[in-house]
């Protein structure tokens, strides 16, 4: 019989004092510092207890579902970007070309649906309003899937591709046409090699005012423009007031988030990120989690065992 191998005492306690888990409250504070946590059911115990729920949502959001931004690698209409066609100085050289990529635009959200994280976010913000909390999305997507999700509570900060502005007057319209207006009917071809439809400026949508006949433009914010102050002055409340921040779809280093979130961080308030991509700005957010935010929203968001459905 082989004899028992000899243990040195302090080499058991190292061992037992590895092996016992978790961390200590304190060692568990600082690892939340150093990096954001993954740990959901972290996550799920701050959800059960805010009372105000700020849910910043970005691209990410729409581009699962099938939502092109016409940014970044590959993402083109025509031979151009958003940042070439989406400003004054592109609308008042060519309105033409111009209504022709929004028209696209609104002609290819008739064949996109919300996803599975959009209706998680309005079916919470249903739920919770029955609890007596709040919950609020301020978003940078123009597509208004937060909208058609059922989502009530929104702040729209660029706009949206279904409102229209008037250059002339200023009257500001909801508009769902199909196409926007008769000239437009089969134009916006996304590929390259598309010509220019070149509609005379009468022809393109026009304001429907009394006596005005001015011009519309599509209601959204384009660069080199300001947020409208009323909207930013809805945000600055929402912020001040949220004790639950989630960032969605967008990353931290990129505007809007990275105005909004730190803003909601530097109060000590939980900040959680979802993205596919992580961001050198996490670090200061106490929670990230890593996937499909269709993915990742349903279970972050889904009732809670503390929650008295009513
Ligand atoms: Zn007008």
């Amino acid at each position: 019989m082989r004899p028992l191998p000899i243990v040195p005492s302090r080499l058991i306690s190292q061992l037992c004092h590895c092996l016992r888990s978790p961390a200590s409250p304190q060692s568990k504070i600082c690892l939340t510092m150093a990096r954001p946590s993954s740990n959901m059911a972290h996550f799920r115990t701050c959800f059960a207890k805010a009372k105000h729920i700020v849910i910043i949502s970005g691209a990410g959001i729409s581009a699962e579902s099938g939502v092109p931004t016409f940014r970044g690698a590959g993402g083109y209409w025509r031979r151009w970007q958003a940042q070439d066609l989406a400003t004054p100085q592109a609308f008042a050289r060519n309105p033409s070309q111009v209504w022709e990529f929004y028209h696209y635009r609104r002609e290819v959200m008739l064949t996109k649906e919300p996803n599975p994280a959009h209706r998680a976010i309005a079916e919470c913000e249903a739920r919770l309003s029955g609890q007596g909390r709040r919950v609020m999305v301020i978003t940078q997507n123009i597509d208004e899937l937060h909208r058609r999700a059922g989502t009530k509570n929104l702040l729209e900060i660029h706009g949206t591709l279904f409102k229209t502005r008037c250059t002339s007057c200023g009257a500001v319209t909801e508009n769902y046409k199909s196409p926007i207006c008769p000239a437009l009917s089969g134009k916006g071809a996304p590929e390259p090699e598309t010509e220019d439809a070149r509609i005379p400026v009468e022809k393109l949508p026009r304001c429907e005012e009394a006596g005005c006949g001015g011009l519309l433009r599509p209601r959204v914010v384009w660069f080199g423009e300001n947020l409208d102050p009323a909207v930013l002055e809805e945000v600055d409340r929402e912020l001040a007031l949220c004790d639950l921040c989630l960032v969605v779809g967008t990353s931290s280093v990129v505007y809007p988030a990275a105005m909004f979130a730190p803003q909601v961080a530097s109060r000590g308030v939980p900040v959680a990120e979802f993205n596919t991509e992580s961001t050198p700005a996490t670090d200061r957010f106490r929670f990230h989690f890593h996937g499909p935010c269709g993915t990742t929203l349903p279970e972050a968001l889904a009732p809670h065992e503390t929650e008295t459905i009513s």
